[in-house]
């Protein structure tokens, strides 16, 4: 679209002896560099003025979509937009720049940020102590899971290796249960999205009564919905010795609206990088901190050297302040408005397959009218038609053509309403114009790619044709 006169690649505006800078004249005198250091060949970089190239990665920068150029719906995904200020704080050069190894009496000031934190994230969620150690979410399982091991185990209560899992669980919870050397076994959901308390009932007196290590339940679960039943599901796994487990990771929802601990869960994991502002969608870096009630804190043990990720603790706790303890109370609830709102706007041109109040996200099975051929993924096409982010689409597995909508708390009415009344218009398009969403997206540098063959044969980087001096 906007490449105009300037290539796809850097390579491609090379012009031989162009050049971005001059070196000043070497006044050190000859040094000859060892013939066995220098290479036989020209390296083959581009060679190119400096206006091109800063124009060249400005251009490219435009090409992509992040969510300071508009709305993105992702779900599943939890808060994206993360407050300018939290950066600068992260990035003050006294905390910076700190080294892990140097003497502990210069570094007060940041371990005085992971107490306060560990203070805050304790108040929030109703844990009695919490370590910043573990890197990500499913570290956090992991080190979770190893708090209950050893409890246990502390216990002489060695046969208790069964974790048991929602079937709607995200994927990394049986997972952390395996890499824990635990055993898993699944409970089903019924067909609200929640978890089955009657089959849970029929586990438990089917299995040996001292093999139940703990449960893990997400909430609000990979649907978005809010758990209900879980002062019965506590109840009958206290009942049968085993630890509750609170996935955590999408806490934002949750924020000044109730506590995990004090629905009775043991042990927790929060991801930092997802509910208190970390930019994550590069794959990291990430914090999944851990909290246990009082009492299982002696069994946290050493899952990473010094700190954990220093700098995602520190945006945390910047994103924790600069909300205070008035606002971060707002967090949720409008998160779930947000969610809502959408959710009743669209739900009679879009399938909803479960009906009543979400939390901070919910879940469409594509369009109403399955009769114009029009899927979720030519939907989430031509959103980017209109200068929106997709939604996350075919993801949860529940339902053939899933479109998983998470607002967050912090869109303004019109940015929601703009991307309602596209929706509409895709909705309304798919019946008078199906050529033209099946064919999106239009607007967009690329159309659109095989991403099988994407991700199959990904080629990430650039090989020259012919090498120059050859
Ligand atoms: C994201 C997520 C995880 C895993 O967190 P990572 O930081 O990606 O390891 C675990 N559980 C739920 C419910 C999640 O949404």
């Amino acid at each position: 679209m906007n490449n105009r006169l300037y290539g796809n690649l850097i390579f491609e505006l090379s012009q031989p002896g162009r050049r971005g800078y001059s070196l000043p004249k070497n006044r050190f005198g000859n040094y000859e560099i060892p013939a066995s250091l220098c290479r036989q060949k020209e390296a083959g970089l581009p060679e190119c003025d400096e206006m091109t190239v800063v124009r060249h990665y400005t251009n490219l920068s435009a090409n992509n979509f992040g969510v300071d150029n508009g709305f993105y719906p992702l779900g599943s995904c939890t808060m994206k937009y993360n407050p300018k200020i939290d950066e600068e704080m992260a990035a003050l050069p006294q905390f910076q720049n700190l080294h892990p190894l140097q003497p502990k009496e210069t570094v007060k000031g940041a371990e005085a940020v992971c107490a306060l934190l560990c203070r805050s994230l304790c108040e929030l969620t109703g844990m009695h102590a919490f370590t910043l150690k573990p890197f990500a979410g499913a570290h956090g399982e992991l080190t979770g899971l190893m708090v209950i091991k050893k409890y246990h185990e502390s216990r002489g209560d060695m046969d208790r290796r069964l974790v048991i899992v929602p079937d709607s669980a995200h994927g990394t919870n049986p997972a952390s249960a395996a890499v824990c050397g635990l055993d898993i076994v699944e409970v089903k959901s019924l067909s609200d999205g929640t978890v089955d308390v009657d089959a849970l009932r029929n586990l438990l007196d089917n299995v040996d009564g001292n093999s139940i290590a703990a449960m893990m339940m997400t909430n609000p679960n990979t649907l978005g919905l809010f758990e209900r039943q879980i002062p019965e599901i506590e109840q009958l796994v206290h009942a049968a010795g085993g630890l509750m487990y609170y996935d955590g990771a999408n806490l934002n929802p949750m924020l000044g609206a109730c506590r995990p601990g004090d629905m009775g869960f043991d042990v927790m994991h929060i991801n930092l990088h997802k509910t208190f502002s970390t930019p994550h969608g590069g794959g990291g870096p990430g914090a999944g901190p851990v909290g246990v009630r009082k009492g299982l804190e002696p069994f946290f043990p050493e899952v990473s050297p010094y700190h954990g990720n220093f700098a995602v603790a520190m945006r945390a706790y910047a994103y924790i302040l600069s909300l205070g303890r008035e606002h971060i109370k707002e967090v949720g609830p409008l998160a779930t408005l947000n969610a809502n709102y959408i959710k009743e706007s669209l739900k009679d041109v879009y399938e909803l397959p479960i009906e009543g109040v979400c939390k901070h996200e919910f879940v469409f099975d594509g369009l109403k009218d399955k009769s114009t051929g029009v899927t979720t993924m030519d939907v989430a096409k031509r959103l980017l038609d209109y200068g929106y982010h997709a939604p996350t689409i075919y993801f949860p597995l529940l339902f053939h053509e899933s479109l998983m909508i998470e607002p967050t708390e912090n869109e303004s009415k019109e940015t929601i309403d703009g991307f309602i009344a596209v929706m509409r218009q895709i909705a309304e398009e798919a019946k008078t114009h199906p050529d033209l969403v099946k064919s999106a997206p239009h607007n967009t540098p690329i159309g659109r790619v095989d991403d099988v063959l994407a991700a199959k044969h990904p080629v990430v980087t650039w090989r020259q044709l012919i090498s120059p001096l050859s």
